[in-house]
C-alpha cells in the first residue's frame, strides 16, 4: 500500500511533466488573467500550461480587497462569469459583487477542466530566447529560486508565453534586461505601473494586453505595469477581459 502510493504520486507527476515539456502556450502566473486564458485556449484545443510560485493559483483574486473576500466586478465582465457559470449579485449601477472564493476556485476548476495544467509551487526564472523570439520558459522549484539555491532549472519549449504575473511584469522585466532589446511600449522598456485610476486603468488594462515581443504576451496587471498604464483597485473585470483577449489573440496568431 505504502509503495503503491508514492509510485502513483511520482509515475502520474512525471508522466505529466513529460507530456508538457512543450506546449503551444505558456502562461506565468497563475492570477485572474492567466487563468482566464488557459480556460479559452485549453477550450479550443491548445496545449497550455499554467506555472504559479504559489502553493495555490489565483493571485490577488481570493483576498478580495484588504481580506473582505467579496470581489467587484464591472458589467462588461459578466458574460466570462456566465460562461463559468460563477454567481454574482448586482449592487449598483453597472457594477456586481461575488464572492471572491467562490470566483477563484470556479476560474481554477474551469482553467483545469478545460484542459489546461498547472504546475504549482514553480516559479520561472528566465526565457528560451531563439532567434530573435521568445520560444519557452526556464523553471525551477519556487522555494530553489527563493533561495537562491545553487540548482539548474529545467526548460520547457512553448510556442507563446504569456507573462500574467501582476504587479512585477517579472517575465517582461527578465527578457528586457537580459537582451538588449526594445518592447513594443512607447520607450521600449518597460514603463513601470502608475498611481490609482480606475476606470482609465480598467480601459488600458485591456489595451495594453498584446503582443510585447515577438513570442511574449502581457495580460492582466502586468499588462499595465509594461505599458505604464494605471493600477485600478479592486475590481477585476478588467482582468478576466485580459485574459480573455491575449487568448484570443494567441489563438489567431497560432492558428495562422
Ligand atoms: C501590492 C499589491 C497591490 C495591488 N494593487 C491592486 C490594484 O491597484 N488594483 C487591482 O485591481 N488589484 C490590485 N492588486 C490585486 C491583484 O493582484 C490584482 O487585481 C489581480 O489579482 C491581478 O491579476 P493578474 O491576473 O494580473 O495576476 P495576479 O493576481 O497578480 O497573479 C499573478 C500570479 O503570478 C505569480 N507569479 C509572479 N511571478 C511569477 C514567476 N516568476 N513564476 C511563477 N509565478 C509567478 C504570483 O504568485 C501570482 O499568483 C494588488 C495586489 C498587490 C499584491
Amino acid at each position: 500500500m505504502e509503495q503503491i502510493v508514492s509510485v502513483g504520486i511520482v509515475d502520474s507527476y512525471f508522466k505529466k511533466l513529460k507530456e508538457n515539456l512543450t506546449v503551444d502556450v505558456a502562461i506565468v502566473g497563475g492570477g485572474p488573467s492567466g487563468m482566464v486564458a488557459a480556460y479559452y485556449l485549453a477550450r479550443q484545443g491548445f496545449k497550455v500550461s499554467v506555472y504559479e510560485r504559489k502553493l495555490a493559483p489565483g493571485g490577488g483574486m481570493w483576498g478580495g480587497a484588504m481580506m473582505f473576500n467579496e470581489i467587484v466586478i464591472q458589467k462588461e465582465a459578466l458574460p466570462i462569469l456566465d460562461e463559468l457559470n460563477i454567481s454574482y449579485k448586482h449592487y449598483d449601477k453597472d457594477y456586481y459583487t461575488l464572492d471572491s472564493v467562490h470566483a477563484t476556485s470556479a476560474l481554477i476548476y474551469h482553467a483545469t477542466q478545460a484542459g489546461a495544467t498547472f504546475f504549482n509551487c514553480t516559479s520561472v526564472e528566465d526565457v528560451v530566447f531563439l532567434d530573435n523570439k521568445v520560444s519557452g520558459v526556464v523553471l525551477n522549484w519556487a522555494p530553489v529560486h527563493r533561495e537562491k539555491m545553487h540548482v539548474d532549472p529545467l526548460v520547457i519549449m512553448a510556442k507563446a508565453v504569456i507573462d500574467g504575473t501582476g504587479h512585477d511584469c517579472d517575465i517582461a522585466r527578465i527578457l528586457e534586461r537580459k537582451n538588449n532589446i526594445q518592447l513594443l511600449t512607447a520607450s521600449g522598456k518597460v514603463e513601470g505601473e502608475r498611481s490609482l485610476s480606475i476606470d482609465e486603468a480598467e480601459r488600458t488594462t485591456i489595451e495594453n494586453t498584446k503582443e510585447i515581443y515577438p513570442g511574449l504576451y502581457v495580460s492582466g496587471m502586468a499588462s499595465n505595469g509594461v505599458s505604464g498604464g494605471f493600477r485600478m483597485g479592486p475590481i477585476f473585470g478588467g482582468m478576466l477581459l485580459s485574459g480573455k483577449k491575449v487568448a484570443n489573440l494567441i489563438a489567431d496568431n497560432l492558428n495562422k
